[in-house]
């Protein structure tokens, strides 16, 4: 094999590349990767993937070890959440996938009932944004009802109000990502159940740490009568490499509907319970394989380190004046708020407190304040996701928790407004694209929908593309932006962001 360029090197630049990224083991990013700690699990995870590196999962009749791997796989995710024979499911790529495929599913089931036109999807603010994209995707109409701000939680009264013969899906969160709240799933259950509506637990990020919880938790999965479908990621609490999720429904004849199925072409004939037509095997088989060996005492011993290190934290957070939790978080993830029943120079605003805990080397996640359409307004928050190696690094993260909260506290938080209005007086031919008009789009005589070019200026004039992109380690006036400029502008400009990062770079 002649080659333009030594494999060896190849693979050496990739290191070098990697050297860039965000840590992925050792707890210093407190969101996107769950580092169990064991580095015998991810070589454990990295020998299945590379076991069944060549095989086409889109057959499992012809690479029959992916149907055995996908079997066993649902068998202990329903064992874990106390499904009975009834309950079948299907390894997807990832939790996105799952919550698609649920709607998808329950979409076809409202169909095949009878109901035409455009159903509804019914779910708390605080639910995924997979939601969104699956209301989106597949045509639904998403109704999101408000949530109570002080615990992130809905009120089943007003939540069973939404619900009637419209509604091809119901949906609640095991925990919720931004609050890591619990929804009142029973409740909510009884009265979708009386009204005929399907429901689907998301419980992708703390499904399989709640199923191994140490302490006693209100019944979330399915020994819930009415929940109908519940998707749990093993890329998050199952430690696997990304790539794999399971979702579980309940009901075979309603699960059938997930499937695509066609013999209407001269080809083979496809039939995929997931999205993709050719897929790895790869992350199941890594799944698979920590699952196996794992069982189900790994699995505890794991999640009650992860529980000792949330409890360290949250225990830290209320010693530190000036923040408070958000609501009573359950699982291993916990949302940080300013307490505003303190004296405002006693405050700390919790993108000031993430930014000064970056500067010292950890990385808290920036989640904005939302103005819930007929609700309370969410505040701003920082939020952890708490993984069971978090627990040998407490020593040095309380302490920088505290001192990063020293660092800022009587700060006020940064005012969005302020933020523009600076860069307004510094650039005032900007105005016109970035104010928000009276009908609430863009500003009047401004693009409602930029240009390719004119979004990344505006991108280079908030230093955020090209030159030293300064506002990088300082996300803090970012999301205060986001919080102010008309979202539909905000959208587009972070697509933009996303797409120049990937456009292959000119030579010069
Ligand atoms: C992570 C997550 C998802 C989406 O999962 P991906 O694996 O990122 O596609 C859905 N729901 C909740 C609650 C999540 O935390």
């Amino acid at each position: 094999m002649s080659f333009q360029q030594d494999p060896s090197e190849v693979l050496a630049r990739l290191g070098a590349l990697r050297e860039g990224d965000a840590p992925t083991h050792g707890g210093r990013v407190l969101s996107y990767v769950y580092d169990s700690g064991r580095a015998e699990l991810d070589e454990l995870a990295a020998g299945a993937a590379r076991l069944v590196q060549p095989v086409n999962g889109l057959d499992p009749t012809t690479f029959t070890s992916v149907a055995v791997m996908e079997r066993e796989l649902v068998a202990f995710a329903r064992e874990a959440f106390h499904g009975d024979a009834e309950v079948v499911g299907s390894a997807t790529s990832g939790g996105t996938e799952s919550c698609l495929l649920a709607v998808k599913t329950a979409r076809d089931v409202w169909r095949a009932a009878g109901g035409t036109g455009r159903p509804r999807l019914v779910a708390p603010s605080t639910v995924h944004a997979a939601f969104h994209k699956a209301a989106e995707l597949f045509d639904l109409e998403l109704e999101l009802v408000p949530v109570s701000a002080y615990d992130g939680r809905p009120d089943p009264a007003a939540f069973a109000e939404r619900l009637g013969p419209d509604v091809a899906l119901a949906v609640v969160s095991a925990p919720s990502y931004p609050f890591a709240s619990l929804d009142p799933v029973a409740e909510i259950a009884a009265f979708a159940e009386a009204a005929g509506v399907p429901l689907h637990v998301d419980a992708c990020i703390g499904g399989f740490a709640l199923a191994f919880w140490p302490e006693p938790l209100p019944a979330w999965d399915f020994r819930v009568p009415g929940v109908t479908s519940l998707s749990a990621d093993l890329h998050k609490y199952g430690y696997a490499p990304k790539g794999v999720s399971v979702l579980l429904t309940r009901g075979r004849d309603r699960q059938r509907h997930q499937y695509f199925a066609t013999t209407g072409w001269p080809g083979y004939p496809v039939v995929n319970p997931t999205l993709a037509g050719s897929k790895p095997a790869g992350p199941l088989a890594a799944a698979w394989a920590i699952t196996q060996a794992l069982g189900r005492p790994g699995f505890a011993e794991l999640t009650a380190e992860a529980a000792r290190a949330t409890a360290a934290i949250i225990d830290a957070v209320r010693g530190i004046a000036g923040l408070r939790l958000v609501g009573e978080p359950i699982g291993p993830l916990l949302a940080v708020e300013s307490d505003l029943d303190v004296e405002p120079e006693q405050r700390v605003d919790p993108h000031r407190w993430a930014d000064a805990a970056l500067a010292a080397g950890w990385q808290l996640q920036l989640q904005p304040g939302f103005a819930q359409p007929g609700g309370a307004a969410l505040p701003r928050t920082a939020h952890l996701t708490v993984t069971p190696v978090t627990e040998r690094v407490l020593p040095e993260l309380l302490p920088a928790l505290v001192g990063a909260a020293d660092a800022v506290r009587g700060l006020p938080p940064i005012d969005g407004a302020a933020v523009l209005g600076e860069l307004l007086a510094a650039r005032p031919e900007l105005a016109a694209a970035l104010l928000p008009s009276a009908e609430g789009g863009a500003g009047a005589a401004g693009p409602l929908e930029p240009s390719s070019d004119q979004a990344a200026a505006l991108l280079g004039s908030l230093g955020l593309l090209g030159g030293e992109a300064p506002l990088a380690t300082r996300l803090a006036p970012v999301l205060a932006l986001v919080e102010v400029l008309p979202r539909p502008l905000t959208e587009r400009l972070l697509v933009e962001l996303l797409a120049r990062a990937v456009e292959p770079v000119e030579a010069s």
